[in-house]
């Protein structure tokens, strides 16, 4: 063996290393710079997207320079509005044959909910990293940067393969869904640039299931938040006022009154089909404040309640009830609305409606299960069925575990790539819908469900 050539070629095989290392590390740095995704595979656009950390009120130029990107690729328009500055809405536009036939609008939002590795992540949660099962882990590879990228692979496809759409299809990527949209879908659909779109149906969000059906929102439950302020006498701790008189007696009183509800609405609720819960109105006390000192007995005991009505329930008759369950729990006791959303009305989930027939017969196309949901929180689909507009949430997520705004949030790659074909099928059915087919007014398809 010669040890001379043997060093060499270990001297050697350095240098080349040290080289090859060099040259990585310039071409990753070239891809970050000049990252245009021409040869992405969709779980690697997924992936990318993940990697922009959006979390509500984070900057969202990079995801708003990635769909530019996107669009550019896919050679569609794309426009960015700013209707509250700093909340971007991105909107890419697929032209059909016949604009003038009410448009599809595919709706995703671009914000997450806050993660850390800190919470107990496996894996970095803005990472996208995939495990040995082909699973990804990541913010928003549930809620819903997957979604997002499903509708952009669909429409790309049918592009590519030359498939006509008769109706405009737009994809719609809002700023704040997680903290109530008030710059982004509320003020958006009240704008020119939303009412120039001449939308007739809006897709939106669903959830994961554990078992192998998707869950199709047509109804959201809206959401009043009230806070109580019980007042009574201060005093040194030492003193004995009677309980009605001091702020806690009186608290004490509206918890059990509000408690009493809850326990009657429980009811209701354990028995309520996994797909509906709108039976219910569910009735949480979210948080108690009060207090200054050890051995001062307070003059003030807030609590604020979190209630999400039951479709039927009637607004006014609620209104009375909650102001009932106060007056009855003694005096001094003021209340106000933190939110009192109006009921928002369900999208008509049978035959006469042509979008649900159009979603529906594209599941059984392919053989995929659905399951018209009403769920227990709400989205910003039920801003757009305010508006007039019927709307349907769904996220293609089979057989998932619900991990929604949960530490280690993932999804199965191949849940991810079949969810493509799905809204490939689902968008040419819907855009493909007859021209005489789908009514002028929205409000067609919507049914008010309070009594
Ligand atoms: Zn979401």
């Amino acid at each position: 063996m010669d040890l001379t050539n043997q060093s060499r070629r270990i001297k050697m095989n350095r240098i080349a290393f040290i080289v090859l290392a060099v040259l990585q590390l310039r071409v990753s740095l070239a891809a970050c710079d000049t990252a245009d995704y021409s040869n992405s595979s969709p779980v690697e656009l997924l992936q990318a997207y993940i990697q922009i950390n959006t979390t509500t009120y984070n900057d969202l130029s990079e995801a708003v320079e990635f769909w530019k990107k996107l669009a550019v690729l896919a050679d569609v328009p794309v426009n960015v509005y700013e209707i509250v500055e700093g909340f971007p809405i991105v909107v890419l536009k697929w032209a059909g044959a016949d604009s003038s036939q009410h448009s599809i609008m595919l709706n995703s939002h671009m914000d997450v909910v806050p993660a850390a590795l800190e919470d107990g992540w496996t894996y970095d949660p803005f990472s996208g990293h995939i495990d040995e099962n082909n699973v990804m882990y990541g913010r928003g590879t549930q809620d819903m940067k997957s979604v997002s990228i499903q509708y952009y692979t669909a429409l790309r496809r049918l592009k590519e393969n030359n498939v006509t759409l008769l109706r405009d299809v737009y994809m719609t990527l809002m700023p704040d869904e997680e903290v109530g949209a008030e710059a982004g879908m509320i003020p958006f659909l009240e704008s020119e640039e939303f009412a120039a779109m001449n939308v007739g149906i809006e897709l939106d969000e669903g959830t994961s299931f554990p078992l192998p059906v998707i869950a199709v929102f047509y109804q959201d439950k809206v959401v009043w938040q009230i806070k109580v302020d019980c007042h009574g006498v201060s005093a040194h701790g030492s003193t004995f006022p009677a309980t009605n008189e001091t702020a806690t007696g009186k608290c004490r009183n509206v918890m059990n009154k509000f408690f009493e509800f809850r326990d009657e609405q429980y009811e209701l609720a354990k028995v309520a089909p996994p797909n509906d819960a709108g039976g219910y109105t569910s009735v949480n006390i979210n948080k108690i404040n009060g207090g200054t000192a050890n051995n001062v007995i307070p003059s003030l005991i807030s609590l604020t309640i979190d209630i999400r009505l039951g479709t039927t329930v009637n607004e006014e008759q609620m209104d009375a009830k909650i102001r009932q369950m106060i007056a009855e729990s003694g005096s001094n006791i003021t209340f106000s609305y933190i939110l009192k959303n109006p009921q928002s009305p369900a999208t008509i989930v049978n035959a006469s409606n042509p979008y649900w027939n159009a979603v529906t017969s594209a599941a059984e196309e392919l053989g995929v299960q659905l399951l018209a949901t009403i769920p227990p929180g709400s989205t910003d689909a039920r801003h757009v069925r305010n508006a007039g507009y019927p709307a349907l949430g769904l996220s293609p997520m089979p057989n998932t575990e619900l991990l929604l705004h949960a530490v280690n949030e993932r999804l199965a790659m191949d849940t991810f790539l079949d969810g493509i074909d799905l809204y490939e099928k689902i968008i040419d059915n819907l855009a493909n819908i007859p021209a005489d087919y789908t009514a002028e007014d929205g409000t067609e398809y919507l049914k008010v469900t309070a009594r």
